[in-house]
């Protein structure tokens, strides 16, 4: 009877604990909905200003996803802004200055919303509670204004807050005058203390802007930014992830792509960095056997090297591994140079695609630059090749014949950076890294500018595309389009293009097709010197005529007619012959 009483009243006291549960639980939901969707929050980022930004610190979650579905205007969810008429004129007016359309940039609010491109399993990953804080290093020229704020909204709307130490803002020696006292009067009544700007008391280039914004900078992480980018929903938390499991990696988010003219919102292509032999940076395919080494598709992706502007960084390994060559000027090469250096010596590169960023990528630089930026991009191409790429600089210096024989300063510090740091040579990065990255004595029998000495033309892309005819220009040793390559496969290549041959009729041109390695129409034969003859239709390239419009023609083969005769400046007969993967497709933005 005692224990049927007990019995009784030991479930009553359950039912009792349970309900009071249940009821708490409840009510933290009712009461984190409402903030989440409630109409104070909405009203709050509609308005634009953080005035309570220790409220929005406890509404710490991915609410802008929630908040960002409920906008509407010009340019929201990153749709494109299309003008017409007078405005349209305007807006075309803006380009010199800026190289994209400002007066589409000024009709959308500074706080658009973007799309939530994110891979769905994105909002699965659960993250660690101990992240370290990241400082957001923005630096600037002459940016707009518009862009300029917009990059520091969209960091303060979707990143999560407890993770943002702060921004800085680094103004390399504008002259707008809205960069000025106007900028520091928004920063302060928008952005409290979070957002600090400094200033450069004289032109530093964006590799010592960087530098003074790192030094000022107080979380365990750095984050650099460009000033024209709009990031997305939690952008952050996976870049510090990674770095906070292996402080030795660079992660950078996926560039997504803002159109200069309409800002439109698109999300990219899985890609990764590389280069050309010229050290000019390209977006590549993943190769195949990357893709099938990755257990999901958001795992972060190894990349040989980074685009430049966007990356996270632990601020003491950036440290530790010589932050940046501080020989550099401008604009340019940096970022294949900490490409190899955090490689080599050690470190990993890679992107992570549950972080998006949108970046404005521009056709030209609108600002000026001292001495001219082909002429800085090649001071600072040699520092890197010179100190990183031993024997294999050749390459580079045979693709960038202005850069032969320049003078390109002291550059003792950074080898002996190289050398404490115990770091691997050129040839283990190819072989490890980037062994997709065709190397010319290995690959190719001859390689080079191809020149017809009698007519001094040479084969030249003429920045034509897939399908275009191969044209022939005035040789200019200036490398670049006129880089081509006889390959060991038989191929005529330049980068990824061949040229290919599928109207096998006398007076038609040779045309550019992707490279497929598999012989057939872009298989031919070449002696030093000699004719370069098309295999299956025993057909040879002839330089054309005038009427020809600069294009190559197929001729029947007569070595005797000097305009078939053609001479790369460098053949390999001898050399090392590893034959590498030649698979890789490459692609540019
Ligand atoms: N920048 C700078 N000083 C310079 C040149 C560029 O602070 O002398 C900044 C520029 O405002 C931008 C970043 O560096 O935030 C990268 O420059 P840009 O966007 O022109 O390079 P891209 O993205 O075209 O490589
Ligand atoms: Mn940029």
């Amino acid at each position: 009877m005692g224990n049927a009483k007990m019995a009784t009243k030991k479930l009553f006291m359950s039912v009792v604990v349970t309900s009071l549960v249940w009821f708490a639980l409840v009510m933290v939901y009712i009461l984190n909905s409402n903030k989440k969707n409630g109409p104070e929050q909405f009203g709050r980022r509609n308005i634009g200003r953080y005035r309570d930004l220790a409220a929005v610190i406890v509404d710490d979650d991915l609410s802008s996803v929630g908040t960002d579905r409920h906008r509407f205007g010009p340019g929201e969810n990153g749709q494109p802004v299309l003008l017409y008429g007078e405005q349209r004129r305007k807006g075309e007016k803006t380009f010199d200055a800026n190289a994209f359309n400002l007066v589409a940039s000024d009709i959308i609010s500074m706080e658009r919303s973007v799309p939530d491109v994110r891979h769905s399993l994105c909002d699965s990953v659960r993250y660690s509670k101990n992240l370290p804080t990241a400082s957001v290093v923005i630096i600037f020229h002459n940016e707009a204004w518009s862009t300029l704020l917009r990059t520091v909204h969209s960091v303060i709307n979707r990143s999560k807050l407890k993770l943002l130490q702060e921004v800085i803002l680094v103004d390399d020696y504008s002259d707008k005058g809205e960069l000025k006292e106007q900028l520091d009067d928004y920063v302060e009544t928008n952005f409290h203390n979070k957002v600090k700007v400094i200033r450069l008391e004289k032109r530093e280039g964006l590799i010592r802007a960087r530098l003074l914004g790192a030094s000022k900078a107080s979380g365990k992480i750095l984050a650099f930014l460009d000033s024209h980018c709009e990031v997305n929903h939690n952008w952050l938390e996976p870049l510090i992830d990674r770095i906070y499991r292996d402080s030795s990696t660079i992660a950078c988010p996926v560039i997504d792509i803002i159109d200069p003219n309409t800002f439109e919102y698109s999300a990219s292509p899985s890609v990764r960095g590389g280069f050309n032999w010229g050290l000019h940076f390209k977006w590549n395919n993943i190769p195949q056997s990357d893709i099938l080494k990755r257990n999901s598709e958001i795992e972060p992706i190894r990349s040989p090297a980074m685009a430049g502007g966007l990356f996270a960084v632990d601020r003491s390994y950036f440290e530790h591994i010589g932050s940046y060559d501080t020989g550099m000027e401008i604009w340019g090469g940096e970022n294949i140079e900490l490409s190899f250096r955090i490689w080599q010596c050690g470190g990993t590169l890679e992107i992570v695609p549950c972080s998006r960023v949108g970046h404005i990528f521009r056709k030209t630089h609108p600002y000026s630059v001292p001495g001219g930026i082909d002429q800085v991009f090649t001071h600072n191409s040699i520092r890197a090749a010179e100190v990183w790429m031993d024997e294999y600089k050749r390459f580079f210096y045979a693709t960038r014949p202005d850069a032969q024989g320049r003078a390109f300063g002291d550059i003792t510090e950074r080898v002996q950076i190289r050398k404490r740091l115990g770091c691997k040579n050129f040839k283990w990065y190819l072989e490890n890294v980037f062994p997709e990255l065709s190397v010319p004595n290995e690959n190719a029998h001859a390689w080079g500018e191809c020149r017809n000495p009698a007519s001094n033309l040479c084969m030249d892309t003429l920045m034509r595309e897939q399908g275009q005819p191969v044209g022939v220009y005035t040789c200019h040793g200036g490398g670049g389009n006129q880089v081509f390559s006889y390959t060991k496969l038989g191929e005529i290549r330049h980068e990824e293009w061949c040229l290919d041959v599928s109207r096998k009729k006398v007076g038609e041109p040779p045309t550019f097709e992707q490279c497929h390695g598999l012989g057939g129409n872009q298989m031919w034969k070449h002696t030093q010197n000699g004719v370069i003859k098309h295999q299956a239709s025993g057909l040879c390239l002839d330089r054309g005529s005038a009427i020809d419009n600069g294009n190559l023609r197929m001729s029947h083969c007569s070595s005797r007619k000097d305009s078939q005769l053609w001479q790369f400046s460098q053949y390999f007969e001898g050399e090392a012959d590893v034959i590498r993967s030649n698979e890789e497709e490459y692609f540019a933005f």
